[in-house]
């Protein structure tokens, strides 16, 4: 979209938004003339979407809303996002942008949970509206235990398994404690597709090991929709048609340079039911500029909220880093981290009989990473009971980074040397 016909439709999305008191008070009584002047519109914040839910930021006639759906509210109170036949069209249009390439040869299983939170609904739509066969899985839900998904992926013959990255890394894990090969007995998935947690690097290199074919990551949330999408070359790149994407620096006040992290800040030009204008939604990311094979310019490193990095003599390490360091051990599936003295300390799982972890490869990364750090391999099932695996599954969003008080809580702290 060139940059005047995006400025159009910013200014048809900013005067549908009017009709909420919410954003008429906020908003200049005039078109704005150019892009830059977005900026002089205040943010819109997560609290602000809450008081708003869930009836104050409606924007259509009532007659109009066609789906409702919240967040999971796993940081508070829920926030509503309600939309029309035609915002659940463009939602799912984003999704088929993914590189994942969802076709009629597809069987899709979704194991996203399909209770009242959006993706899994958007993802089952997105492969429909490409002609593929979707197989409604869900998850946290006592039908649809970790096993029953290795069987559907085996008697279906599924081609793209779509889930959280944590739930491909159980899977797979349940997948061995059945005595299957992940790699070499699902013959016909040609995909694992990925949201609901940033995709580090080090991450997506694990979950293709495991499994032995790509990785395709979407990048959204319930109230903008899929703001990125990897290409074909697993490369995230904005969505420039359907976003403004801003990325502003500590204060909020100004765009960091590029290439520069910045907190994540969206406009979404399509959504009419409850629109979003300036949305803060709390992660940090960073434009890399590189021309990919696909012929996009830029890409769009989501690399997480800031409340999950841990501090280390003055530097921050996210998600990505710490899966960085994770990426040369010979345990990488399951892992916590909490503060150690000078450095960092690690509890991972042990996966096979022979994965030691020598001192010389502790004092390599230490030379590397520049800090002390304290490894422990604990056996497996410590940090994720297999036991449940086989039951009725595991509950709740994955926690990595643990305060050190939490650490010593969950007795990891024996060999902490702190
Ligand atoms: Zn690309």
């Amino acid at each position: 979209m060139k940059p005047q016909e995006k400025l159009k439709a910013l200014n048809q999305i900013l005067e549908h938004c009017k009709v909420s008191p919410f954003y008429r008070e906020r908003l200049p009584g005039h078109p704005l003339s150019s892009l830059e002047e977005l900026k002089d519109i205040p943010l819109t914040t997560k609290e602000d979407l809450r008081k708003l839910s869930p009836l104050g930021l409606i924007c259509v006639p009532l007659q109009e809303l066609y789906q409702y759906h919240e967040t999971f509210g796993t940081t508070g109170v829920p926030v509503s996002t309600w939309f029309t036949r035609e915002d659940l069209s463009y939602n799912a249009r984003e999704i088929t942008m993914c590189g994942v390439d969802f076709n009629d040869d597809d069987i899709v299983l979704v194991r996203f949970p399909y209770a009242i939170s959006a993706i899994a609904h958007m993802i089952h739509a997105a492969a429909q509206m490409k002609h593929a066969c979707v197989v409604p899985v869900g998850a946290r839900s006592a039908v649809s235990p970790f096993p029953r998904v290795i069987s559907l992926l085996q008697k279906l013959q599924v081609t793209v398994l779509t889930c959280l990255p944590l739930q491909a890394v159980l899977i797979a894990e349940t997948a061995d404690l059945l005595g299957k090969r992940p790699n070499q007995d699902f013959p016909a998935l040609r995909a694992v597709c990925t949201a609901g947690e940033p995709l580090s690097a080090g991450r997506r290199r694990l979950l293709e090991d495991i499994w032995g074919v790509p990785v395709f990551d979407i990048y959204g949330m319930a109230e903008i929709g899929t703001a990125v999408v990897d290409c074909q070359f697993g490369r995230p790149h904005p969505l420039e048609d359907y976003f403004v994407i801003e990325l502003l620096d500590e204060d909020l006040k100004k765009e960091v340079k590029r290439g520069e992290l910045g907190y994540l800040v969206v406009t979404a030009l399509k959504k009419k039911a409850t629109p979003i204008i300036r949305y803060l939604t709390g992660d940090r990311a960073r434009f890399v500029e590189k021309k990919c094979p696909c012929g996009a310019k830029v890409s769009l490193e989501i690399r997480g909220r800031r409340e999950d990095t841990i501090t280390m003599g003055g530097r921050e390490l996210d998600l990505w880093d710490l899966d960085e360091i994770v990426s040369h051990l010979p345990c990488r599936r399951f892992w916590v981290v909490g503060p150690a003295p000078g450095g960092l300390h690690f509890v991972v799982e042990k996966e096979r009989e022979e994965s030691n972890i020598s001192p010389q490869l502790v004092n390599t990364l230490e030379n590397k990473y520049k800090m002390k750090l304290y490894i422990d391999v604990v056996p497996k099932g410590t940090l994720y009971d297999s036991s449940e695996l086989l039951s009725v599954g595991v509950v709740g969003k994955p926690q990595y980074i643990y305060s050190a008080a939490e650490m010593e809580q969950k007795k990891y702290i024996k060999s902490a040397r702190m």
